[in-house]
């Protein structure tokens, strides 16, 4: 067990921040994987602070046990800089002030970079494709600039996870039901993992275009693979993005519910040694990040829903109500689903302005371009 305590070099002056990280199990023994897990990257979602605390709990215990067979780092609090953004009561966090850029966005491996300084060392020994893959990405991050803060943030949190075999990053959304995020390559492994967190909406990624923290560590070797006939590699970074309800969904029961589900995934990956939690299956509902359809406010003023959660809606059928409060004689106006679909996300706001997201809707058909995200 260890505890560091690494600064964040700040564009300004005297206002450094720092990360904490936790590290768990044997370090850089040679085949043993690495584990890395962090929460609150938007600085303005908690649910993933608690699960965090419980994992510590429970992981310390488990290396005092000796019951660990990775390395497993955990970052408690992904966010510092996101964190200090309290403004006028209200915690912001999801953008950098400073550059006005999603903590969550423009963090990837440039794959150009990529390409040209690690293709030619690859030969017919996937092992050692592994190996070389991951010193090669950590190389290029430690070459990558640190201007800004975010850049800086960036740089820490992934020089400490881009060689991990696993990547749990925790989010949530506004209101919404348990879902995960992981690439449409790793669909064995990402339907085990929402088995084991007993998350029904499977969210799959084909990892072009922009992605986020979890795409940055598995575009590179989808690309890479992509760019040779045989397989390359032995053990690619399999890494998701876990969205843990909604933002009010901060409950202890419910995050040693999420944090159990974690611990099982990782003794089914045989990283740890634990009896894992009875569970039956569930029947998931694996979706295309494209197949996702979005609902956006075509007026201003007070949304209130007729749909639940987890309710599957029909085309042209009322979910919600928007009252106009602006409007000469009290008026609403209903919301209509746009198509066929299983409601998992909804807003939390009352007040909404015009094109703000008022649903998500997971369907089978395609809806928008593939490695397109889904918020801004
Ligand atoms: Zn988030």
């Amino acid at each position: 067990m260890a505890f560091e305590t690494i600064k964040i070099p700040s564009a300004s002056v005297g206002n450094q921040a720092h990360i904490h990280l936790h590290r768990f199990g044997p370090k850089g023994v040679k085949g043993v994987k690495k584990v890395y897990i962090q929460a609150g990257l938007h600085a303005d979602e908690h649910p993933g602070l608690l699960v965090a605390q419980h994992l510590l709990r429970h992981l310390e215990q488990l290396d005092q046990q000796n019951a660990l067979k990775a390395e497993i780092v955990l970052v408690p609090f992904a966010n510092p800089v996101g964190l200090r953004q309290k403004t006028f009561g209200h915690l912001v966090g999801r953008c950098d002030w400073h550059t006005g850029r999603n903590f969550n966005r423009h963090m990837a491996i440039d794959p150009q970079q990529v390409e040209a300084s690690l293709a030619p060392s690859f030969g017919s020994d996937a092992i050692e494709n592994d190996r070389l893959m991951r010193l090669g990405l950590k190389h290029l991050v430690a070459q990558r600039h640190d201007d800004f803060e975010i850049n800086s943030l960036h740089k820490i949190l992934l020089s400490q996870s881009i060689d991990a075999h696993y990547v749990f990053d925790l989010h949530c959304d506004d209101v919404a039901l348990p879902h995960v995020f992981y690439g449409l390559h790793q669909q064995e492994m990402g339907q085990t993992l929402a088995q084991c967190l007993g998350f029904t909406i499977c969210l799959e990624e084909d990892v072009t275009g922009t992605v986020a923290f979890d795409g940055t560590h598995t575009q590179p070797w989808v690309n890479m693979q992509n760019h040779h006939a045989q397989p390359v590699f032995s053990t690619p970074c399999f890494a998701a993005t876990l969205e843990l309800r909604g933002r009010s969904d901060v409950d202890p029961k419910l995050a040693e519910q999420d944090c159990l589900g974690i611990l099982d995934f990782l003794a089914h990956e045989h990283l740890i040694e634990r009896i894992p939690s009875p569970k039956k299956p569930i029947a998931l509902k694996p979706c295309r990040v494209d197949q996702v359809r979005t609902v956006k406010a075509t007026a201003s003023g007070i949304i209130t829903y007729r749909s639940k959660l987890g309710e599957t809606l029909k085309a042209g059928g009322a979910f919600a109500d928007l009252v106009l409060v602006d409007h000469p004689k009290a008026k609403s106006i209903p919301i209509l689903a746009p198509c066929n679909g299983y409601l998992f996300s909804q807003t939390g706001q009352f007040f909404i302005t015009k094109g703000d997201t008022v649903a998500m809707l997971s369907t089978q058909e395609q809806h928008i371009q593939a490695g397109t995200q889904l918020a801004f």
